[in-house]
């Protein structure tokens, strides 16, 4: 079933619904996870699964500042180098909310926060080959790592 262009109440319906999967499928609530590191989990492996037009952030979308410079790289060789140069950023990124996980009182953040990782690495493996979808993952995945770390 592929919906496109989902109205507004059907995908606060699929995230509604996400978070109650959540709860009862994973055991994943915010007594044990953080909020934050939930709604992304929540976007990303439900919300967005029918939408050709995914959520890229939840309150905070940060690298869409990238998209005006994105938008001048007239070549494959300039994209690609552009998309070079965010991997130490994305990286350290990583790092950091890492560092804040080990100090989480929440049980279950670490583990939410690995699958997020892990379907963030198959959406890029995914789109290997497509620079604009490249682009548009790396820049999710910076949306996230951002917020996440704030929000911690
Ligand atoms: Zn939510």
């Amino acid at each position: 079933m592929i919906i496109i262009n989902l109205p507004l109440k059907d995908r606060t319906l699929f995230h509604e619904i996400g978070h109650f999967k959540q709860d009862i499928e994973y055991g994943y609530t915010t007594e044990n996870t953080s909020p934050i590191i939930l709604e992304y989990h929540n976007i990303i492996m439900h919300e967005n699964l029918f939408d050709d037009h995914p959520r890229t952030g939840y309150t905070q979308k940060s690298g869409d500042i990238w998209d005006n410079t994105w938008m001048k790289k007239d070549t494959n060789d300039k994209k690609t180098q552009f998309l070079r140069s965010k991997k130490t950023v994305l990286e350290n990124k990583d790092k950091n909310v890492r560092k804040k996980l080990e100090t989480s009182q929440k049980a279950k953040d670490a583990e939410v926060y690995k699958l997020l990782m892990q379907k963030f690495d198959q959406m890029y493996e995914e789109s290997i080959g497509d620079i604009e979808k490249e682009y548009f993952v790396k820049k999710w995945k910076y949306n996230m790592l951002t917020e996440v770390y704030s929000k911690l």
